[in-house]
């Protein structure tokens, strides 16, 4: 497994549960997801579920039952009915921080499976049939390889030479996680400007996550992150001022947001197999990513115990993952450009019209779309 993050770490349990040997080669020497917070609709947890750590997950999240869509100045575009959800999937979207997260997938995994500090550079078949992974300083030979190293992937750049790779979605996020607990009369909400966003998960633990998205070209940075958020937030509804005003300075991360907008031809070349944001890196407007890395993970696993050889098994993978997988990510391209990117006033305010005349259900069908997926088993 190359890559130590929420795609790598998922199928290194799922290959466990089916009984595989796994080692997982990631590049940092320190393995903390840093990201902020994360929402995790049914397909993820279900994923989790067949991974084994579904119910740890769910004890350490937040349901998110109230929230929706507002405008800046605090009026409701949509609400979603998280109790409608459960009663249609089983649960509602729950939020997480990410290192929480990280840290049950780690937990479930034992120690030695971890390989720190370790870089990747390629991956190669040997004459025997098996793969050769060069790190660099070092080799590990192995009966497959799967490159979870994520949207910069250097595996996927040596397997396709001529894919354009990642580009620059048009969006930058500035996000964290707030010093303190934060009264929030909703578990979530968006709120969309013009060309640009914010919204909040309330944790289990009364603190949230916020995130500030804005139309942006790439590589802009600001000296004091949270004063400009501040200043250019300052007028927008509570409680996103609050949230601001939670947060410590030196809590705010910054990403450009990249995506692989040309889909990739396969996810498997030999017995390589690309997984999570290595495959389908998307923009994160559904909130489905890491869902989709999930949904990855055991569908390898489950396909690697039933099939005869592990060619057959990357064949139906590869076939039952990729066209998925690239229709959510259209989807949240789609998303973005009619939600968080729109920002001619005039086009603002039709989308919004549209919002507010939709039937209530329209939310809760929106979330089903995607969400509704069935795990395979792993048992
Ligand atoms: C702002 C934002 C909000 C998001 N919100 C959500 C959400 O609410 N819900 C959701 O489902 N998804 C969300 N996502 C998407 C989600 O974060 C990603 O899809 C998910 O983290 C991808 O996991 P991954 O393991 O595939 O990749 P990564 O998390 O990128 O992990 C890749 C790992 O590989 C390691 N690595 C890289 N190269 C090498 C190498 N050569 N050798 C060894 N190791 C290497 C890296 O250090 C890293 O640890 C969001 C994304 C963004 C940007």
């Amino acid at each position: 497994m190359v890559g130590g993050g929420i795609g790598g770490l998922a199928a290194a349990l799922g290959l466990r549960l089916v009984g595989w040997e796994v080692t997982v080669v990631e590049r940092a020497r320190v393995l903390a997801d840093v990201g902020a917070g994360i929402s995790l609709h049914a397909n993820g947890i279900r994923a989790l579920d067949a991974l084994g750590v579904g119910e740890a997950v769910r004890a350490a999240s937040r349901p998110q039952y109230t929230g929706g869509t507002r405008t800046p100045g605090g009026g409701w575009l949509a609400r979603m009915d998280g109790a409608a959800l459960e009663r249609e999937l089983g649960t509602p979207i729950v939020g997480i921080p990410r290192a929480e997260l990280h840290r049950l997938l780690r937990a479930a995994l034992p120690a030695e499976c971890l390989v720190v500090g370790a870089e990747a550079a390629s991956a190669d078949r040997t004459d025997s049939g098996r793969v050769r992974l060069a790190l660099e300083d070092g080799a590990l030979e192995a009966d497959l390889v799967v490159a979870a190293d994520g949207v910069g992937s250097r595996l996927r750049v040596r397997l396709f030479p001529d894919h354009p790779g990642p580009v620059y979605s048009g969006s930058t996020v500035l996000r964290a996680i707030t010093g303190r607990p934060v009264a929030l009369d909703t578990d979530f909400a968006l709120t969309w400007g013009q060309g640009a966003e914010f919204g909040h998960i309330a944790f289990a633990d009364n603190r949230a996550e916020w995130h500030a998205v804005l139309n942006s070209p790439p590589g802009v940075r600001h000296a004091d992150a949270l004063a400009v958020l501040r200043q250019r937030f300052a007028a927008w509804h509570d409680p996103i001022p609050g949230l601001l005003e939670a947060t410590r300075p030196d809590a705010v991360l910054h990403h450009d947001i990249h995506e692989l907008a040309t889909p990739l031809p396969t996810f498997t070349v030999g017995r390589i197999a690309l997984l999570g944001d290595a495959a389908h890196a998307m923009t994160p407007n559904l909130g489905q990513g890491a869902c989709q890395a999930l949904e990855d993970a055991a569908t390898l696993a489950a396909a690697l115990a039933t099939e005869l050889t592990v060619e057959s098994a990357l064949a139906r993978y590869d076939a039952e993952r990729r066209p998925r997988s690239q229709s959510v990510a259209r989807a949240a391209r789609q998303a973005g450009h009619m939600g968080q990117q729109l920002s001619h006033p005039l086009a603002v305010a039709v989308r919004n019209t549209a919002l507010r005349l939709a039937p209530s259900r329209a939310t809760v069908r929106a979330v089903l779309r995607h969400a509704d997926w069935t795990a395979p088993s792993l048992s």
